[in-house]
């Protein structure tokens, strides 16, 4: 999955180097909604990707943001035996100033113009209402609300996998894969943070907890006993695990020669900012990653169930293999002597290849 990107390179420049199949640009005035969709691979089946709204700070970053994402999700369908390809929504704006039920059917409308090569579910800025409006204009949609025969907010399976992935990698580490008395701190307590800071104080991890809303900050350590870091300090701070679950890119060259700790597994898309050097860097100095889109991949698996039928305790069972996904990973990575996300690539790219040559 490596790449070399710089701001300026030209849209089809960066739509060829990712390998991009289609990148629809959504732009209404009546609604103020603007908007890309990426898909990235359809191989497998469908593109399935989370529609994420964000202050992006220019158009050039909502676009590195959805290629970066959406074959990320190829690769995270292709490692989790899902029969789905890769894609992802970004809508520009403040999720919390500009979002309108007539800019959320507006996008809606987008999608449904996609032909069903694009199905989408919610992601960091949107939620099951949102959802919820865009259903209103096309049924290319998942996570919509159980009142209205959908599977509900994935943020818990996505935070059960994370889990999962933390307890596989603190076995590779510390031989036994027991939370108590383990230091987890936890970048970005929202939908899936929050969650994951309960799963981990259920099992008595000391978990030290961070994020840019200071409201919720206070709200979640109260509620979990769990210790608030102020934002910028989260990597003066010594523990077994960070678990990014905030934005992307937080491990970088910068950031790892920082860190200690011993395991790096959370629920954000594209932690490592280079996925060649950051790898590498993170191999050197023995710090465990957990590859971010093998564990994080509960809430894709709650949305392929609600697809595909197959109901909450198939979601269940498919989410409880990433223990095995990742120590698979892991395995592969001490063998070949090379990073724990260029092992999971591996995986994922065979799958691909295995499954185009059988078309
Ligand atoms: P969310 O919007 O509910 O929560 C994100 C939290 O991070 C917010 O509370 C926000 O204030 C905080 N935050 C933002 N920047 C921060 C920073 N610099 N430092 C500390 N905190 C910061 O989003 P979510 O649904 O919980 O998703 C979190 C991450 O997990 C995202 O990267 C998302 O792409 C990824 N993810 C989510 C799902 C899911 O099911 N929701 C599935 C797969 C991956």
């Amino acid at each position: 999955m490596a790449t070399d990107l710089t701001p300026n390179t030209s849209v089809l420049a960066q739509q060829q180097l990712y390998g991009h199949k289609k990148i629809t640009f959504c732009n209404d005035e009546s609604t103020g909604l603007k908007a890309i969709i990426a898909i990235h691979d359809t191989t497998l089946g469908p593109a399935l990707g989370g529609t994420r709204m964000w202050t992006y700070a220019s158009e050039g970053e909502a676009l590195e943001d959805a290629l970066r994402l959406s074959r990320g999700m190829t690769y995270k369908a292709a490692i989790t035996g899902l029969n789905l390809g890769g894609g992802k929504g970004v809508i520009i704006g403040d999720s919390r100033k500009d979002k309108t039920e007539a800019l959320m059917r507006s996008y809606g409308r987008y999608i449904d113009n996609q032909n069903g090569e694009f199905i989408t579910a919610e992601e960091m800025g949107t939620n099951t209402k949102d959802m919820e409006y865009i259903r209103m204009e096309t049924k290319h949609v998942t996570g919509v609300p159980e009142s209205m025969g959908g599977a509900g907010n994935p943020a818990p399976f996505t935070a059960q996998g994370v889990y999962l992935g933390i307890k596989a990698s603190v076995k590779e580490v510390f031989g036994t894969d027991t939370l108590a008395g383990r230091t987890v701190v936890v970048q970005g307590i929202g939908s899936v943070g929050e969650e994951l800071v309960a799963l981990l104080r259920r099992e008595n991890a000391e978990v030290l907890v961070s994020d840019i809303n200071a409201e919720r900050l206070t709200y979640v350590a109260k509620k979990y006993g769990a210790k608030p870091i102020a934002a910028d300090k989260i990597f003066s701070v010594v523990a077994d695990v960070y678990a990014p679950c905030a934005m992307g890119a937080t491990v970088n060259s910068n950031t790892i020669a920082k860190m200690n700790f011993s395991i790096i597994a959370g629920s954000a898309n594209n932690q490592l900012r280079d996925e060649t050097l950051d790898g590498k860097l993170l191999l050197e100095k023995g710090i465990l990653f957990a590859p971010d889109y093998l564990i994080n991949a509960g809430g894709l698996i709650a949305c392929y169930s609600e697809l595909t039928g197959f109901g909450k305790k198939r979601a269940i069972q498919l989410t409880e293999n990433i223990y095995d996904a990742t120590r698979n990973v892991i395995k592969l990575s001490k063998t070949e002597k090379i990073p724990t996300n260029v092992a999971a690539d591996q995986i994922a790219e065979k799958r691909i290849a295995d499954l185009k040559r059988i078309k």
